[in-house]
């Protein structure tokens, strides 16, 4: 599997870097090494929600984020996880209001912290995408943009700490359904969360990797080992 460099930085190329994506919208690209596209947000194994663990059906079974994070590590190719489109490709956006946003957030940086050896956060970074009602104008979708920056910042409530690594609501997620039943229109995201390519100059790599200072294999926060061959993953682990 010889990959270049300079293959590898054509095809990262290809992320979206977009102001906003329109609901129902094809992605421009397909699952492949570097793109992987979740429904869903359930980053650890332990954010799961119950049902996944009964199923019996391996391929209806919902999988956590992590193991694709893991596998974007240890290619050292790195990748992007992309959350809110579903996987024929089409965007769908999640809801997320400023405080859901924070606990993304804070779960990633968690869920970092437990992986073996850690990840240290110049390795990641996690982008909130907005997601735009189709047939809208270029002045609203202006607005919509702005309306976005302002949040709903409290001070006080973004300093309350989130309930992570568990399936259950989190007062953030109890938070929005009191916003939505308000009728405050919350905006949609794709969330973005890219794992940087090893690069063995970053004096931040100093020390993390082998003696050659190739990149680390970590273990996931569940102690397995994913490696990512095409659009898919393999457990050595
Ligand atoms: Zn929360």
């Amino acid at each position: 599997m010889a990959h270049s460099l300079d293959f590898c930085r054509e095809t990262l190329s290809k992320q979206t870097n977009v102001k906003y994506y329109t609901k129902y919208q094809k992605m421009p690209f397909e699952e492949d090494l570097f793109h992987e596209f979740k429904g869903h947000k359930n980053l650890s194994v332990d954010q799961l929600p119950k049902w996944t663990q009964a199923t019996k059906w391996e391929r209806a079974s919902r999988k956590s984020v992590s193991r694709n994070l893991c596998g974007f590590l240890n290619t050292g190719f790195g990748g992007t996880v992309y959350c809110g489109v579903l996987d024929d490709n089409n965007v769908i956006g999640l809801k997320l209001t400023l405080y859901q946003r924070d606990h993304v957030i804070k779960s990633m940086h968690d869920l970092m912290s437990r992986y073996s050896p850690p990840v240290s956060k110049h390795r990641y970074k996690v982008r909130f995408v907005p997601v735009l009602p189709r047939d809208t104008t270029e002045e609203e979708r202006e607005e919509l943009l702005k309306a976005d920056t302002r949040g709903l910042a409290g001070v006080g409530e973004r300093k309350t700490e989130h309930v992570l690594r568990t399936p259950d609501y989190c007062w953030c997620d109890k938070d929005a359904k009191v916003q939505y039943a308000n009728g405050i229109i919350v905006t949609s995201y794709v969330i973005e969360i890219s794992i940087n390519p090893w690069n063995h100059d970053d004096p931040c790599n100093k020390g993390f990797g082998d003696f050659l200072n190739l990149h680390p294999i970590h273990a996931d926060e569940d102690g397995k080992i994913y490696f990512r061959r095409q659009a898919r993953l393999f457990q050595v682990q």
